[in-house]
């Protein structure tokens, strides 16, 4: 898809587009702030989750099981996570919705519409990508996911991404950018530049969540930047060039 098609598919959705290609998105106002998600042990260096050797089956079955924390009480089923296991770009997202509980895949109510359509318009089918969230549960009522719960169910998502083993992650919205990265840094100011993501150092930046851009459609233009920044960056990474400082 050329630029001018992609553009005027932003347009159609609504997204008003002002593309700086070479400049990073600027810094500008921030989802509505929250208590930072801790991180566990072993993301910062201690012991390896149970579940850092399993395979993809073994992995789906875990999690499909899995009674760790209260989550698994409310649920109607877990949400794994979906697309090619062997994707260049990884989205992490926060937890699924109703929907995404509903139909045990994340990502797909309005919003993963949305995700998709920005996907479509950078070039990308939704199944080129792989897309799961830092919980595979939903909390009731959508509330943010409680900082023992994303410790009990991190060893699962750091396995995906060891087993994706992406060029790229994308850190989807406040709750994922601040869990993944452990920080309490608004995601303003966490936009436009490359973060290493946990022991191995997976690139990560960072964009609104689609949920957010769909109460704030006044901000789509920046997460289309963020999405040129993210090409940008993996472009680089397909060339050989380091991106992380
Ligand atoms: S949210 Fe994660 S840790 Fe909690 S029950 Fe679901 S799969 Fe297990």
């Amino acid at each position: 898809m050329n630029d001018g098609r992609r553009l005027a598919y932003l347009e159609a959705l609504g997204v008003d587009v002002y593309v700086r290609r070479s400049v990073p998105p600027a810094v500008a106002a921030d989802e509505p702030p929250a208590d930072p998600v801790e991180i566990p042990a072993a993301a910062n260096g201690g012991p390896p989750a149970l579940e850092s050797t399993l395979d993809w089956d073994a992995l789906r079955a875990a999690v499909a099981g899995c009674t760790r924390c209260v989550l698994s009480e409310t649920r109607t089923q877990t949400v794994f996570g979906v697309g090619n296991p062997k994707a260049r770009w990884m989205f992490i997202g926060e937890a699924p919705g109703a929907e995404e509980d509903k139909r045990g895949e994340p990502f797909v109510g309005r919003a993963g519409q949305l995700l998709t359509a920005m996907l479509k318009a950078i070039g990308f089918r939704r199944e080129d990508v792989y897309i799961a969230n830092v919980l595979k549960c939903r909390p009731p009522g959508n509330r943010d996911p409680r900082p023992d719960e994303a410790a009990h169910c991190r060893g699962y998502l750091e396995r995906q991404i060891e087993l994706v083993s992406p060029a790229l992650v994308i850190a989807v919205g406040r709750i994922a950018a601040q869990n993944l990265l452990a920080t309490d840094v608004p995601l303003a100011r966490l936009r436009g530049q490359v973060h290493a993501l946990g022991l191995r150092a997976w690139p990560l930046v960072v964009t609104y969540h689609p949920a957010y851009l769909l109460r704030s459609p006044a901000e789509k233009r920046k997460a289309w930047q963020d999405l040129l920044f993210a090409r940008q960056v993996s472009e680089r990474i397909e060339r050989g060039e380091r991106v992380l400082p």
